[in-house]
């Protein structure tokens, strides 16, 4: 269903509910003003009414929630065929090329690195919907291990700097501890993943202007936090707690540029939630930046 028409189904079932409670309100009042004598089947009435008000609050809001949710299903669907076509295509166009031309070794060698690049690309999104299906499992348990937060902070950052090309001063790294190392017990591969798309987030939303801050902080004896912190495009208030559900992603033009399946954050906001920690989004709002913190208990 186009968007237009998604609008004006939700404003028709919101214009729905509204009448239709309105409507029981004044078949209440009216009801009570014809028979105010029978107070027993008045207050009955009364009580009666308020159910049907409630039921159909409850089947608007539900209704809503669908369409909602099926919108996001749609986005969800075409973001993902696009992450897996371009590439596809991409590799295709290269393969012919490399049939049906001569061409030389230097240009062949271009070509395959392209390939490959493509190749981790598809990899990257088949990975991350993966990790988000067995993310949805709450039952499902991790397999921890004592890390140094700070070595496997360091490493996401460097694999970032690499994959995106960028200086160590548009990725910088500090530790802010006091002399204990902050040790957790976690999943290296799981929380290595919910750091990465945290990373690939500052960089990805920062548009032009990379300057990403990654700190990693002692709270208090108990506990270690992990600040990234861009100046990228922000996100408005209203919006700081709905990013962290499954397929969502704010909506407007510039976000509509960007590329993306509205699994990461879901994935992040899983992955501490299995390691007894929090995860939270700041932002001053649009084009302020952002700044995303993860609290873990230390091991
Ligand atoms: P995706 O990036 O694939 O859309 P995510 O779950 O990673 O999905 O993010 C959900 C939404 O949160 C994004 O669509 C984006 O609107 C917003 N978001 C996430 N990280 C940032 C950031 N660093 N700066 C601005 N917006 C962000």
């Amino acid at each position: 269903m186009p968007v237009s028409g998604r609008r004006k189904s939700i404003a028709f079932f919101i214009t729905l509910g509204a009448c239709l409670v309105a409507l029981a309100i004044a078949l209440n009042v009216g009801w009570i003003l014809l028979n105010w004598r029978e107070v027993a089947l008045l207050v009955f009435g009364i009580i009666f009414f308020l159910l049907i008000i409630v039921g159909l609050v409850l089947n608007t809001t539900f209704l809503i929630r669908e369409i909602r949710r099926n919108e996001q299903h749609d986005a969800f669907i075409n973001a993902v065929t696009h992450e897996l076509k371009t590439p596809l295509a991409s590799i295709r166009l290269y393969l012919q090329t490399l049939k049906s031309r001569d061409i030389t070794e230097d240009q062949q060698q271009k070509f395959y690195d392209i390939m490959l690049a493509d190749n981790d690309r598809l990899l990257q999104t088949v990975e991350q919907v993966l990790r988000a299906g067995r993310s949805g499992h709450r039952r499902r348990r991790i397999n921890p291990t004592i890390i140094d937060l700070g070595e496997m902070v360091r490493e996401c950052v460097d694999l970032t700097r690499v994959r995106y090309n960028l200086s160590p001063e548009s990725v910088s790294f500090v530790e802010a501890l006091n002399s204990d190392r902050p040790r957790v017990a976690a999943d290296a591969d799981e929380l290595r993943a919910a750091i990465s798309n945290l990373l690939d987030n500052a960089v990805k939303y920062s548009i032009d202007n990379v300057s990403v801050s990654v700190e990693v902080a002692a709270l208090d004896p108990k506990r270690v936090a992990v600040r990234i912190a861009d100046k990228g495009i922000g996100i408005p208030a209203a919006q700081l707690k709905r990013i962290f559900k499954r397929f969502y992603r704010v909506p407007g033009r510039v976000m509509a540029r960007i590329k993306g399946t509205g699994l990461g954050l879901f994935i992040v906001s899983s992955v501490v939630a299995k390691h007894g920690g929090r995860v939270f989004a700041e932002s001053a709002g649009l084009g302020q930046g952002s700044t995303f913190t993860i609290q873990l208990p230390r091991a």
